[in-house]
């Protein structure tokens, strides 16, 4: 049997984007070499799906009009190589999601740092807004499943770099490279450029009515982003000027979001998320909720009172006088760092492997 698409891993996305491809009549097969877990296994069956466990059939993969590749499978496997080889062509569960959004709206979110806490904070600022939106990719369902089981009008969608992989047409309308330090290097044939590249991907699509929000304070986005031709207007967050065009910054504990020459500021003082990079985080969803045309008072009323998500700089108890604080998320070298750096008190810190 010859499939218009194969699905290599069946995870959330690779599941997400079978329903997705059955949805829109795709004839859609899904293959896994390990175990398929029980509950995406039903899922198929539910909708009659065909799939394999623990194996590759090569004559199934090899003869698909094309492949969907779960991130997960290194660019080595021998089957991957093979069918970049007769030039089968694989793309990413975003990249298939992309095709179906018609005309929804895109804020996408990467980054070595910051990625969850800036995309739970523009998610809630767009809901305390009232708009139609969810959030997708690695928090909340995969993009492909939304579409197929819940379309909304905006994604407000967390991805990792090796997401960006294989996608061909994808463009967000708004995108954020939070910052970029050396992590998952192993990924990357340990080049930190290759690292680098791999993010602005976010980008490589976009045009000149998108947004693309970058750090100004970091180091690796600025060296990258003089070097090459980019066509999104970007704006930039910073803590070290004060702009003088559009983009956000901070000076004298106010935070400045400046749009087509508009400022709204915000007093940091009353920012829930405490710390120095979680004003780079709310200067990011400040910004682009001011992109989306967000009313300045749900994102005054968001910024507020959003809650720390769990692990990560998350109270958990004030027992005599001494505060303890569960930062496990804090996972590289520079998250360690800036949790220490916005502790006013001092700190016992308890660090494992
Ligand atoms: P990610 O999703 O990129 O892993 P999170 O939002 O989950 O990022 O935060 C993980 C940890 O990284 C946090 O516990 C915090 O210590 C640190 N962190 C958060 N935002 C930033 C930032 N903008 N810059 C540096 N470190 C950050």
């Amino acid at each position: 049997m010859r499939y218009e698409l194969v699905i290599l891993g069946s995870g959330e996305s690779g599941t997400g984007a079978a329903l997705l491809a059955k949805k829109m009549g795709l004839s859609v097969f899904v293959s896994d070499l390990s175990n398929i877990p029980a509950a995406f296994r039903s899922e198929l069956d539910a909708q009659g799906i065909p799939y394999e466990e623990n194996q590759h059939t090569r004559e199934i993969v090899l003869s698909a009009n094309e492949i969907i590749k779960s991130p997960g499978i290194p660019e080595k496997v021998a089957l991957i190589q093979e069918l970049r080889k007769q030039g089968t062509p694989i793309i990413s569960e975003i990249e298939f999601a992309y095709r179906y959004k018609g005309d929804s709206k895109i804020v996408c979110i990467t980054g070595s740092n910051g990625k969850t806490t800036t995309t739970s904070l523009i998610y809630s600022i767009f809901k305390t807004d009232g708009q139609d939106v969810s959030v997708v990719g690695n928090i909340g369902y995969s993009f492909a499943r939304q579409i197929a089981e819940h379309p909304t009008k905006w994604y407000v969608m967390e991805i990792s770099s090796f997401q960006l992989d294989d996608i061909h047409t994808f463009r967000p309308d708004i995108a954020i490279i939070t910052n970029i330090t050396p992590d998952h290097l192993d990924r990357y044939q340990y080049d930190f450029n290759l690292y680098t590249q791999a993010k602005f991907r976010i980008a490589m699509n976009q045009g000149p009515n998108d947004y693309l929000i970058l750090c100004q304070d970091d180091e690796a986005t600025m060296q990258y982003v003089n070097l090459i031709q980019t066509n999104p207007k970007i704006l930039y967050i910073t803590m070290n000027e004060q702009l003088r065009g559009d983009g956000a910054y901070v000076t004298n504990n106010e935070m400045v979001l400046r749009l087509n020459g508009e400022p709204v500021s915000i007093s940091i003082n009353e920012l829930s998320l405490k710390g120095k990079h979680n004003q780079y985080n709310s200067m990011a969803a400040g910004i682009s909720s001011r992109v989306a045309e967000i009313r300045d008072t749900s994102l005054r009323e968001c910024l507020r009172t959003f809650k720390a998500i769990e692990h990560r700089m998350e109270h958990v108890a004030s027992i005599r006088g001494v505060e303890f604080i569960n930062d496990s998320k804090a996972t590289n070298l520079n998250s360690v760092w800036y949790a220490l750096e916005s502790m006013t008190k001092p700190v016992v810190l308890i660090m494992g492997y």
